[in-house]
Protein backbone atom coordinates (compact mmCIF):
# COMPACT_ATOMS: atom_id res chain seq x y z
CA UNK A 1 0.00 0.00 0.00
CA UNK A 2 1.15 3.69 -0.55
CA UNK A 3 -0.40 4.46 2.55
CA UNK A 4 -0.97 2.99 5.74
CA UNK A 5 -4.88 1.45 6.34
CA UNK A 6 -6.61 3.12 8.87
CA UNK A 7 -8.19 0.18 9.70
CA UNK A 8 -6.70 -3.90 10.80
CA UNK A 9 -8.13 -5.62 7.85
CA UNK A 10 -7.30 -8.94 9.76
CA UNK A 11 -10.53 -8.73 12.11
CA UNK A 12 -13.73 -9.78 11.10
CA UNK A 13 -16.43 -7.77 11.96
CA UNK A 14 -19.10 -9.36 14.52
CA UNK A 15 -22.01 -8.20 16.67
CA UNK A 16 -20.34 -4.39 16.76
CA UNK A 17 -16.56 -5.70 17.65
CA UNK A 18 -13.64 -6.30 15.40
CA UNK A 19 -12.03 -9.54 16.39
CA UNK A 20 -9.85 -12.11 15.22
CA UNK A 21 -11.09 -15.49 13.38
CA UNK A 22 -12.31 -18.07 15.73
CA UNK A 23 -9.48 -20.07 14.62
CA UNK A 24 -7.02 -17.23 14.67
CA UNK A 25 -6.09 -18.12 11.02
CA UNK A 26 -5.29 -15.25 8.36
CA UNK A 27 -5.22 -15.23 4.50
CA UNK A 28 -3.17 -13.45 2.29
CA UNK A 29 -4.57 -10.75 0.14
CA UNK A 30 -2.58 -10.22 -3.24
CA UNK A 31 -2.41 -6.57 -5.31
CA UNK A 32 -3.29 -7.45 -8.96
CA UNK A 33 -1.01 -4.80 -10.07
CA UNK A 34 2.37 -6.97 -8.93
CA UNK A 35 1.57 -10.31 -7.18
CA UNK A 36 3.22 -8.51 -3.51
CA UNK A 37 0.68 -9.48 -0.30
CA UNK A 38 -1.34 -6.11 0.83
CA UNK A 39 -2.23 -7.04 3.77
CA UNK A 40 -3.87 -10.25 5.83
CA UNK A 41 -7.03 -11.35 6.02
CA UNK A 42 -9.10 -13.10 8.68
CA UNK A 43 -10.30 -16.23 7.43
CA UNK A 44 -13.62 -17.02 9.05
CA UNK A 45 -14.81 -20.23 8.91
CA UNK A 46 -18.33 -21.94 10.11
CA UNK A 47 -17.52 -21.15 13.59
CA UNK A 48 -17.28 -17.15 12.61
CA UNK A 49 -20.28 -17.15 10.30
CA UNK A 50 -22.46 -18.84 12.97
CA UNK A 51 -21.58 -15.73 15.41
CA UNK A 52 -22.63 -13.28 12.79
CA UNK A 53 -26.33 -14.90 11.93
CA UNK A 54 -26.40 -15.00 15.62
CA UNK A 55 -25.69 -11.51 16.12
CA UNK A 56 -27.61 -10.56 13.11
CA UNK A 57 -30.52 -12.64 14.84
CA UNK A 58 -30.36 -10.64 18.28
CA UNK A 59 -29.39 -7.06 16.03
CA UNK A 60 -33.34 -7.65 14.54
CA UNK A 61 -34.86 -8.19 17.51
CA UNK A 62 -32.84 -5.32 19.51
CA UNK A 63 -32.55 -1.68 18.57
CA UNK A 64 -32.18 -2.43 15.09
CA UNK A 65 -35.66 -4.59 14.42
CA UNK A 66 -37.52 -1.57 16.86
CA UNK A 67 -35.87 1.42 14.45
CA UNK A 68 -38.67 3.61 12.32
CA UNK A 69 -38.05 3.21 9.01
CA UNK A 70 -36.63 6.68 8.84
CA UNK A 71 -34.14 6.57 11.07
CA UNK A 72 -32.57 3.41 9.70
CA UNK A 73 -32.82 6.22 6.48
CA UNK A 74 -31.02 8.46 8.32
CA UNK A 75 -28.27 6.53 9.25
CA UNK A 76 -27.83 5.33 5.70
CA UNK A 77 -27.86 9.34 4.31
CA UNK A 78 -24.86 9.93 7.22
CA UNK A 79 -23.13 6.49 5.81
CA UNK A 80 -23.46 8.27 2.18
CA UNK A 81 -22.00 11.71 3.29
CA UNK A 82 -18.75 9.11 5.25
CA UNK A 83 -18.40 7.64 2.04
CA UNK A 84 -18.80 10.55 0.22
CA UNK A 85 -15.92 12.37 2.23
CA UNK A 86 -13.55 9.38 1.77
CA UNK A 87 -13.96 8.74 -2.26
CA UNK A 88 -10.21 9.42 -2.67
CA UNK A 89 -9.30 6.53 0.23
CA UNK A 90 -11.68 4.38 -0.92
CA UNK A 91 -10.91 4.47 -4.48
CA UNK A 92 -7.09 3.96 -3.62
CA UNK A 93 -8.10 0.67 -1.53
CA UNK A 94 -10.08 -0.76 -4.22
CA UNK A 95 -7.15 0.39 -7.05
CA UNK A 96 -4.86 -1.86 -5.11
CA UNK A 97 -7.06 -4.32 -4.04
CA UNK A 98 -8.85 -4.54 -7.30
CA UNK A 99 -6.38 -3.25 -9.28
CA UNK A 100 -8.92 -0.97 -11.03
CA UNK A 101 -7.67 2.01 -12.31
CA UNK A 102 -8.12 5.03 -9.81
CA UNK A 103 -10.66 6.55 -11.99
CA UNK A 104 -12.62 3.75 -12.00
CA UNK A 105 -11.93 2.75 -8.62
CA UNK A 106 -13.36 6.30 -8.10
CA UNK A 107 -16.19 6.11 -9.71
CA UNK A 108 -17.38 2.96 -7.98
CA UNK A 109 -16.90 5.06 -4.82
CA UNK A 110 -19.25 7.71 -5.73
CA UNK A 111 -21.88 4.99 -6.09
CA UNK A 112 -21.31 3.32 -3.07
CA UNK A 113 -22.30 7.23 -1.80
CA UNK A 114 -24.96 7.31 -4.23
CA UNK A 115 -26.66 4.06 -3.20
CA UNK A 116 -26.62 5.21 0.52
CA UNK A 117 -27.99 8.37 -0.29
CA UNK A 118 -30.78 6.59 -2.94
CA UNK A 119 -31.86 3.96 -0.37
CA UNK A 120 -31.27 6.46 3.03
CA UNK A 121 -34.07 8.76 1.31
CA UNK A 122 -36.28 5.37 0.15
CA UNK A 123 -36.65 3.96 3.26
CA UNK A 124 -39.47 5.68 4.82
CA UNK A 125 -41.34 5.28 1.38
CA UNK A 126 -41.86 1.56 1.15
CA UNK A 127 -45.79 1.09 1.57
CA UNK A 128 -48.03 -1.14 1.30
CA UNK A 129 -52.12 -1.37 0.03
CA UNK A 130 -55.27 -1.86 1.23
CA UNK A 131 -57.37 -3.90 -0.68
CA UNK A 132 -61.22 -3.75 -1.33
CA UNK A 133 -62.55 -6.97 -0.23
CA UNK A 134 -65.87 -8.13 1.38
CA UNK A 135 -68.38 -6.21 3.45
CA UNK A 136 -67.45 -5.74 6.96
CA UNK A 137 -63.76 -6.42 5.82
CA UNK A 138 -60.34 -3.80 6.10
CA UNK A 139 -57.46 -5.33 4.01
CA UNK A 140 -54.09 -4.20 3.95
CA UNK A 141 -50.72 -5.37 3.47
CA UNK A 142 -47.30 -4.49 5.10
CA UNK A 143 -43.86 -4.69 4.02
CA UNK A 144 -41.36 -6.66 6.58
CA UNK A 145 -37.81 -7.51 6.44
CA UNK A 146 -36.90 -10.89 5.82
CA UNK A 147 -34.59 -10.37 9.06
CA UNK A 148 -31.25 -12.14 8.59
CA UNK A 149 -29.97 -11.52 5.00
CA UNK A 150 -26.75 -13.25 4.26
CA UNK A 151 -24.56 -11.00 1.16
CA UNK A 152 -21.84 -13.07 -0.96
CA UNK A 153 -19.74 -10.37 -2.77
CA UNK A 154 -17.55 -11.23 -5.68
CA UNK A 155 -14.47 -9.12 -6.41
CA UNK A 156 -14.98 -7.13 -9.62
CA UNK A 157 -17.11 -4.15 -8.08
CA UNK A 158 -17.07 -4.80 -4.01
CA UNK A 159 -18.63 -1.00 -3.35
CA UNK A 160 -20.83 -1.13 -6.04
CA UNK A 161 -22.39 -4.63 -4.98
CA UNK A 162 -22.41 -3.96 -1.64
CA UNK A 163 -23.94 -0.51 -1.80
CA UNK A 164 -26.98 -2.30 -4.11
CA UNK A 165 -27.21 -5.29 -1.69
CA UNK A 166 -26.37 -4.21 1.40
CA UNK A 167 -27.70 -0.74 1.11
CA UNK A 168 -31.04 -2.24 0.14
CA UNK A 169 -31.37 -4.32 2.92
CA UNK A 170 -30.47 -2.02 5.63
CA UNK A 171 -32.88 0.11 4.63
CA UNK A 172 -35.88 -2.45 4.69
CA UNK A 173 -34.59 -3.17 7.87
CA UNK A 174 -33.02 -6.54 7.83
CA UNK A 175 -29.58 -7.49 9.61
CA UNK A 176 -27.06 -8.26 7.29
CA UNK A 177 -23.93 -10.96 7.03
CA UNK A 178 -21.75 -9.55 4.29
CA UNK A 179 -19.17 -12.14 2.34
CA UNK A 180 -16.92 -10.26 0.81
CA UNK A 181 -14.76 -12.23 -1.72
CA UNK A 182 -11.47 -13.50 -0.89
CA UNK A 183 -9.91 -12.00 -3.68
CA UNK A 184 -10.44 -8.38 -2.67
CA UNK A 185 -12.26 -7.69 0.78
CA UNK A 186 -10.49 -3.38 1.86
CA UNK A 187 -13.53 -1.79 0.67
CA UNK A 188 -16.08 -4.23 2.42
CA UNK A 189 -13.95 -3.36 5.79
CA UNK A 190 -13.78 0.06 5.17
CA UNK A 191 -17.51 0.34 4.54
CA UNK A 192 -18.63 -1.32 7.65
CA UNK A 193 -16.50 0.96 9.87
CA UNK A 194 -18.04 4.31 8.51
CA UNK A 195 -21.33 1.96 9.01
CA UNK A 196 -20.39 1.84 12.38
CA UNK A 197 -19.06 5.54 12.67
CA UNK A 198 -22.65 6.81 10.88
CA UNK A 199 -24.58 5.12 14.05
CA UNK A 200 -25.82 1.81 12.59
CA UNK A 201 -26.58 -0.66 15.76
CA UNK A 202 -23.89 -3.28 16.36
CA UNK A 203 -24.64 -6.29 14.71
CA UNK A 204 -27.26 -4.70 12.16
CA UNK A 205 -24.60 -5.29 9.80
CA UNK A 206 -21.70 -8.36 10.39
CA UNK A 207 -18.30 -8.58 8.32
CA UNK A 208 -16.90 -12.25 7.76
CA UNK A 209 -14.16 -12.59 5.34
CA UNK A 210 -13.14 -16.19 4.33
CA UNK A 211 -12.76 -18.37 1.31
CA UNK A 212 -15.57 -19.12 -0.51
CA UNK A 213 -15.60 -22.77 0.75
CA UNK A 214 -15.58 -22.02 4.18
CA UNK A 215 -17.54 -19.00 5.10
CA UNK A 216 -19.48 -18.31 1.72
CA UNK A 217 -20.62 -22.19 2.07
CA UNK A 218 -21.21 -21.74 5.77
CA UNK A 219 -23.45 -19.12 5.17
CA UNK A 220 -25.59 -20.05 2.07
CA UNK A 221 -26.56 -23.33 3.93
CA UNK A 222 -26.99 -21.55 7.43
CA UNK A 223 -30.62 -22.69 8.91
CA UNK A 224 -30.22 -18.18 10.61
CA UNK A 225 -30.32 -16.68 7.69
CA UNK A 226 -33.91 -15.63 5.98
CA UNK A 227 -32.28 -14.80 2.53
CA UNK A 228 -29.78 -15.37 0.34
CA UNK A 229 -27.97 -12.65 -2.44
CA UNK A 230 -25.37 -13.66 -4.92
CA UNK A 231 -23.07 -12.35 -7.41
CA UNK A 232 -20.36 -13.75 -8.71
CA UNK A 233 -20.08 -17.29 -11.20
CA UNK A 234 -23.03 -19.36 -12.75
CA UNK A 235 -21.52 -22.44 -10.85
CA UNK A 236 -21.48 -20.90 -7.52
CA UNK A 237 -24.23 -19.29 -7.60
CA UNK A 238 -25.93 -22.85 -8.53
CA UNK A 239 -24.52 -24.36 -5.31
CA UNK A 240 -25.79 -21.12 -3.52
CA UNK A 241 -28.72 -21.78 -4.42
CA UNK A 242 -29.70 -25.55 -3.60
CA UNK A 243 -27.92 -25.02 -0.25
CA UNK A 244 -30.55 -22.18 0.70
CA UNK A 245 -32.95 -24.33 -1.05
CA UNK A 246 -32.26 -26.70 1.75
CA UNK A 247 -33.80 -24.47 4.44
CA UNK A 248 -36.25 -22.82 1.66
CA UNK A 249 -34.74 -19.81 1.98
CA UNK A 250 -35.06 -17.17 -1.30
CA UNK A 251 -31.90 -16.25 -3.59
CA UNK A 252 -31.37 -13.42 -6.11
CA UNK A 253 -28.77 -14.61 -7.99
CA UNK A 254 -26.67 -11.91 -10.18
CA UNK A 255 -24.37 -14.05 -12.36
CA UNK A 256 -22.73 -13.79 -15.28
CA UNK A 257 -23.03 -12.48 -19.38
CA UNK A 258 -23.03 -12.35 -22.61
CA UNK A 259 -24.80 -8.79 -23.26
CA UNK A 260 -24.96 -7.61 -27.01
CA UNK A 261 -25.09 -4.49 -28.70
CA UNK A 262 -26.84 -4.20 -31.43
CA UNK A 263 -25.54 -1.66 -34.21
CA UNK A 264 -28.02 -1.06 -37.30
CA UNK A 265 -26.73 0.47 -40.64
CA UNK A 266 -29.11 3.93 -39.19
CA UNK A 267 -27.08 4.11 -36.02
CA UNK A 268 -25.43 7.16 -35.15
CA UNK A 269 -21.71 5.92 -35.12
CA UNK A 270 -19.75 8.12 -33.39
CA UNK A 271 -22.33 8.41 -30.55
CA UNK A 272 -22.12 4.41 -30.43
CA UNK A 273 -18.29 3.87 -30.42
CA UNK A 274 -17.33 5.04 -26.98
CA UNK A 275 -19.96 2.88 -25.77
CA UNK A 276 -19.20 -0.10 -27.85
CA UNK A 277 -15.49 -0.63 -26.78
CA UNK A 278 -16.07 1.05 -22.94
CA UNK A 279 -18.92 -1.24 -22.43
CA UNK A 280 -16.36 -4.14 -23.18
CA UNK A 281 -12.63 -3.14 -21.84
CA UNK A 282 -14.53 -1.35 -18.55
CA UNK A 283 -12.56 -2.94 -15.50
CA UNK A 284 -10.69 -4.64 -17.55
CA UNK A 285 -13.92 -6.69 -18.72
CA UNK A 286 -14.77 -8.27 -15.17
CA UNK A 287 -18.16 -6.80 -15.54
CA UNK A 288 -20.74 -9.37 -15.18
CA UNK A 289 -22.79 -6.70 -17.69
CA UNK A 290 -19.85 -6.25 -20.08
CA UNK A 291 -20.56 -5.91 -23.67
CA UNK A 292 -18.56 -8.88 -24.94
CA UNK A 293 -20.41 -9.38 -28.22
CA UNK A 294 -20.85 -6.77 -30.91
CA UNK A 295 -23.21 -7.20 -33.55
CA UNK A 296 -23.33 -5.11 -36.68
CA UNK A 297 -24.96 -4.95 -39.52
CA UNK A 298 -23.22 -5.33 -42.93
CA UNK A 299 -23.53 -1.75 -44.25
CA UNK A 300 -21.47 -0.11 -41.41
CA UNK A 301 -19.68 -3.16 -40.36
CA UNK A 302 -16.53 -1.89 -41.78
CA UNK A 303 -16.73 1.16 -40.66
CA UNK A 304 -17.63 0.23 -37.30
CA UNK A 305 -14.41 -2.63 -37.21
CA UNK A 306 -12.18 0.18 -38.22
CA UNK A 307 -13.32 2.61 -35.79
CA UNK A 308 -13.73 0.49 -32.88
CA UNK A 309 -9.93 -0.87 -34.05
CA UNK A 310 -8.61 2.38 -33.81
CA UNK A 311 -9.86 2.85 -30.64
CA UNK A 312 -8.42 -0.45 -29.31
CA UNK A 313 -5.05 0.07 -30.77
CA UNK A 314 -4.73 3.21 -28.05
CA UNK A 315 -5.60 1.11 -25.16
CA UNK A 316 -2.91 1.04 -22.41
CA UNK A 317 -2.61 -1.45 -19.90
CA UNK A 318 -1.07 -1.47 -16.93
CA UNK A 319 -0.69 -0.60 -12.92
CA UNK A 320 -3.72 0.32 -11.17
CA UNK A 321 -2.44 3.45 -9.48
CA UNK A 322 -0.99 4.23 -12.89
CA UNK A 323 -4.93 5.16 -13.98
CA UNK A 324 -5.04 3.95 -17.48
CA UNK A 325 -7.35 2.78 -19.32
CA UNK A 326 -6.84 -0.63 -18.43
CA UNK A 327 -5.65 -2.25 -15.30
CA UNK A 328 -4.43 -6.17 -14.40
CA UNK A 329 -7.03 -8.65 -14.09
CA UNK A 330 -7.59 -9.87 -10.52
CA UNK A 331 -5.37 -12.57 -10.49
CA UNK A 332 -3.05 -14.92 -12.07
CA UNK A 333 -6.13 -17.52 -11.98
CA UNK A 334 -8.18 -14.85 -13.76
CA UNK A 335 -5.23 -14.64 -16.18
CA UNK A 336 -5.02 -18.16 -17.12
CA UNK A 337 -8.90 -18.22 -17.67
CA UNK A 338 -8.67 -15.25 -20.23
CA UNK A 339 -5.57 -16.58 -22.08
CA UNK A 340 -7.24 -19.74 -22.18
CA UNK A 341 -10.02 -18.11 -24.14
CA UNK A 342 -7.23 -16.39 -25.94
CA UNK A 343 -5.88 -19.78 -27.43
CA UNK A 344 -9.69 -21.20 -28.33
CA UNK A 345 -9.07 -18.05 -30.50
CA UNK A 346 -6.24 -18.49 -32.26
CA UNK A 347 -8.56 -19.74 -35.38
CA UNK A 348 -10.21 -16.17 -35.38
CA UNK A 349 -9.23 -12.68 -36.96
CA UNK A 350 -7.51 -10.41 -34.69
CA UNK A 351 -9.05 -7.16 -35.94
CA UNK A 352 -6.59 -4.92 -32.98
CA UNK A 353 -4.98 -5.12 -29.43
CA UNK A 354 -4.18 -2.48 -27.26
CA UNK A 355 -0.60 -2.75 -25.61
CA UNK A 356 0.53 -3.45 -22.16
CA UNK A 357 2.70 -0.48 -21.10
CA UNK A 358 6.54 -0.85 -20.76
CA UNK A 359 7.66 -1.12 -17.19
CA UNK A 360 4.43 -3.25 -16.19
CA UNK A 361 5.79 -5.70 -13.52
CA UNK A 362 5.66 -9.48 -14.88
CA UNK A 363 4.27 -10.56 -11.63
CA UNK A 364 1.05 -8.43 -12.69
CA UNK A 365 -2.29 -10.57 -13.97
CA UNK A 366 -1.81 -8.32 -17.69
CA UNK A 367 -3.62 -9.22 -20.48
CA UNK A 368 -3.77 -7.20 -23.98
CA UNK A 369 -7.36 -5.90 -24.83
CA UNK A 370 -8.49 -7.81 -28.02
CA UNK A 371 -11.13 -7.30 -30.39
CA UNK A 372 -12.07 -10.15 -32.76
CA UNK A 373 -13.74 -9.22 -36.35
CA UNK A 374 -15.60 -11.95 -38.07
CA UNK A 375 -16.68 -13.85 -35.81
CA UNK A 376 -18.92 -16.78 -36.23
CA UNK A 377 -22.12 -16.91 -34.18
CA UNK A 378 -21.74 -20.31 -32.70
CA UNK A 379 -17.83 -19.74 -31.72
CA UNK A 380 -16.94 -19.90 -27.90
CA UNK A 381 -15.64 -16.60 -27.91
CA UNK A 382 -19.20 -15.64 -28.90
CA UNK A 383 -21.25 -17.40 -26.75
CA UNK A 384 -19.06 -18.11 -23.32
CA UNK A 385 -18.14 -15.85 -21.03
CA UNK A 386 -14.50 -14.66 -20.51
CA UNK A 387 -14.41 -12.55 -17.95
CA UNK A 388 -11.34 -10.42 -19.83
CA UNK A 389 -10.98 -7.27 -21.92
CA UNK A 390 -12.16 -9.20 -24.67
CA UNK A 391 -14.42 -8.70 -27.73
CA UNK A 392 -16.16 -10.53 -30.58
CA UNK A 393 -17.75 -8.73 -33.82
CA UNK A 394 -20.27 -10.89 -35.59
CA UNK A 395 -21.91 -9.04 -38.54
CA UNK A 396 -25.49 -9.86 -39.72
CA UNK A 397 -27.65 -8.76 -42.52
CA UNK A 398 -31.19 -8.50 -41.04
CA UNK A 399 -33.50 -7.49 -38.02
CA UNK A 400 -34.09 -11.26 -37.55
CA UNK A 401 -31.32 -11.98 -38.04
CA UNK A 402 -29.39 -10.02 -34.96
CA UNK A 403 -32.61 -11.07 -32.75
CA UNK A 404 -31.91 -14.71 -33.36
CA UNK A 405 -28.02 -14.57 -32.54
CA UNK A 406 -28.64 -11.95 -29.82
CA UNK A 407 -31.24 -14.27 -27.96
CA UNK A 408 -28.20 -17.37 -28.34
CA UNK A 409 -26.51 -17.63 -25.63
CA UNK A 410 -27.41 -19.46 -22.09
CA UNK A 411 -27.51 -15.62 -20.56
CA UNK A 412 -29.65 -12.91 -20.51
CA UNK A 413 -28.31 -9.61 -18.80
CA UNK A 414 -27.72 -6.18 -20.77
CA UNK A 415 -28.68 -5.50 -24.38
CA UNK A 416 -28.42 -2.26 -25.74
CA UNK A 417 -29.98 -1.61 -29.73
CA UNK A 418 -28.21 1.11 -31.73
CA UNK A 419 -30.86 2.34 -34.27
CA UNK A 420 -32.54 5.56 -35.47
CA UNK A 421 -35.58 3.58 -36.49
CA UNK A 422 -38.58 3.93 -33.43
CA UNK A 423 -40.52 1.14 -34.52
CA UNK A 424 -37.20 -1.40 -34.09
CA UNK A 425 -36.20 -0.18 -31.00
CA UNK A 426 -39.63 -0.79 -29.33
CA UNK A 427 -39.96 -4.14 -31.23
CA UNK A 428 -36.54 -5.22 -30.26
CA UNK A 429 -36.58 -4.13 -26.65
CA UNK A 430 -39.82 -6.42 -26.01
CA UNK A 431 -38.07 -9.49 -27.79
CA UNK A 432 -34.75 -9.12 -26.71
CA UNK A 433 -34.05 -11.61 -24.10
CA UNK A 434 -32.49 -9.63 -21.09
CA UNK A 435 -33.16 -8.15 -17.92
CA UNK A 436 -32.07 -4.50 -19.00
CA UNK A 437 -32.26 -2.98 -22.21
CA UNK A 438 -30.54 -0.01 -23.70
CA UNK A 439 -31.67 2.53 -26.56
CA UNK A 440 -29.32 4.18 -28.24
CA UNK A 441 -26.73 3.83 -24.87
CA UNK A 442 -25.29 1.23 -23.08
CA UNK A 443 -24.80 1.42 -18.90
CA UNK A 444 -22.17 -1.21 -17.94
CA UNK A 445 -23.42 -1.76 -14.28
CA UNK A 446 -24.47 1.98 -14.13
CA UNK A 447 -27.73 3.34 -12.96
CA UNK A 448 -28.30 2.97 -9.17
CA UNK A 449 -32.00 3.93 -9.81
CA UNK A 450 -32.29 1.27 -12.57
CA UNK A 451 -33.49 -1.94 -11.92
CA UNK A 452 -30.89 -4.70 -12.52
CA UNK A 453 -30.68 -8.54 -13.06
CA UNK A 454 -30.93 -11.53 -15.33
CA UNK A 455 -33.17 -13.96 -16.84
CA UNK A 456 -32.00 -17.61 -18.10
CA UNK A 457 -28.06 -18.24 -16.56
CA UNK A 458 -27.55 -14.69 -15.74
CA UNK A 459 -29.49 -15.01 -12.23
CA UNK A 460 -32.85 -14.32 -11.19
CA UNK A 461 -34.41 -11.85 -8.99
CA UNK A 462 -33.69 -7.98 -8.90
CA UNK A 463 -31.44 -5.69 -7.02
CA UNK A 464 -30.90 -1.84 -7.82
CA UNK A 465 -33.56 0.92 -8.22
CA UNK A 466 -36.23 0.67 -5.83
CA UNK A 467 -37.09 -3.31 -6.99
CA UNK A 468 -34.51 -4.00 -4.78
CA UNK A 469 -36.36 -2.86 -1.24
CA UNK A 470 -39.39 -5.37 -2.39
CA UNK A 471 -36.76 -8.33 -2.74
CA UNK A 472 -35.25 -7.59 0.36
CA UNK A 473 -38.57 -7.65 1.95
CA UNK A 474 -41.86 -9.78 2.23
CA UNK A 475 -45.48 -8.87 1.89
CA UNK A 476 -48.08 -9.61 5.07
CA UNK A 477 -51.89 -9.65 4.16
CA UNK A 478 -53.85 -8.42 7.31
CA UNK A 479 -57.57 -9.14 6.60
CA UNK A 480 -59.52 -7.60 9.37
CA UNK A 481 -63.28 -7.98 10.03
CA UNK A 482 -65.02 -5.27 11.95
CA UNK A 483 -68.63 -6.23 10.63
P1 LIG B 1 -17.23 -17.11 -7.44
O1 LIG B 1 -18.62 -17.26 -7.84
O2 LIG B 1 -16.47 -18.33 -7.12
O3 LIG B 1 -17.12 -16.14 -6.15
C1 LIG B 1 -18.06 -15.13 -5.84
C2 LIG B 1 -18.30 -15.12 -4.33
O4 LIG B 1 -18.80 -16.39 -3.93
C3 LIG B 1 -17.02 -14.90 -3.50
O5 LIG B 1 -17.34 -14.14 -2.35
C4 LIG B 1 -16.64 -16.30 -3.09
O6 LIG B 1 -15.89 -16.35 -1.90
C5 LIG B 1 -18.02 -16.92 -2.87
N1 LIG B 1 -18.03 -18.39 -2.97
C6 LIG B 1 -17.18 -19.19 -3.65
N2 LIG B 1 -17.51 -20.48 -3.46
C7 LIG B 1 -18.59 -20.50 -2.66
C8 LIG B 1 -19.42 -21.52 -2.13
N3 LIG B 1 -19.18 -22.81 -2.37
N4 LIG B 1 -20.47 -21.18 -1.37
C9 LIG B 1 -20.75 -19.89 -1.13
N5 LIG B 1 -20.00 -18.87 -1.58
C10 LIG B 1 -18.94 -19.16 -2.35
O7 LIG B 1 -16.53 -16.31 -8.54
P2 LIG B 1 -14.97 -16.09 -8.73
O8 LIG B 1 -14.17 -17.32 -8.48
O9 LIG B 1 -14.61 -14.93 -7.91
O10 LIG B 1 -14.93 -15.80 -10.28
C11 LIG B 1 -15.09 -16.83 -11.24
C12 LIG B 1 -16.01 -16.40 -12.35
O11 LIG B 1 -17.23 -15.86 -11.82
C13 LIG B 1 -15.48 -15.28 -13.21
O12 LIG B 1 -14.62 -15.72 -14.19
C14 LIG B 1 -16.78 -14.73 -13.77
O13 LIG B 1 -17.19 -15.49 -14.88
C15 LIG B 1 -17.75 -14.89 -12.67
N6 LIG B 1 -17.97 -13.68 -11.89
C16 LIG B 1 -19.11 -13.00 -12.12
C17 LIG B 1 -19.35 -11.84 -11.41
C18 LIG B 1 -20.58 -11.04 -11.60
O14 LIG B 1 -20.62 -9.90 -11.17
N7 LIG B 1 -21.60 -11.59 -12.20
C19 LIG B 1 -18.43 -11.38 -10.49
C20 LIG B 1 -17.27 -12.12 -10.26
C21 LIG B 1 -17.07 -13.27 -10.97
Amino acid sequence: MSQALWFDPSLVLIGGEWLSSATGKTLALKNPSDGSEICRIARGETWDVDAAVNAAQSARDGDWGRMTAFERGRILSRLSRLVSERVDELAQLEAVDVGKPLTQAKADAVALARYCEFYGGAADKVMGQTIPYLDGYTVYTLREPHGVTGHIVPWNYPMQIIGRSVGAALAMGNACVLKPAEEACLTALAFAHLALEAGLPAGALNVVTGLGAEAGAALSSHPGVNHISFTGSVETGALVQQSAGRNVVPVTLELGGKSPQLVFDDADLDAALPFLVNAGIQNAGQTCSASSRILVQRGVYDKVKSNMAEAYEQLTVGPALQDLRIGPLISDRQKEIVSNFLKIGSDLTIAAQGQIVSGAPDSGAYVKPTLYCDVPSDHVLARDEIFGPVQVLIPFDTEKQALTIANSTEYGLVASIWTANGARQMRLAKRLRSGQIFINNYGAGGGVELPFGGVGKSGHGREKGFEALYGFSQLKTVAAFHG
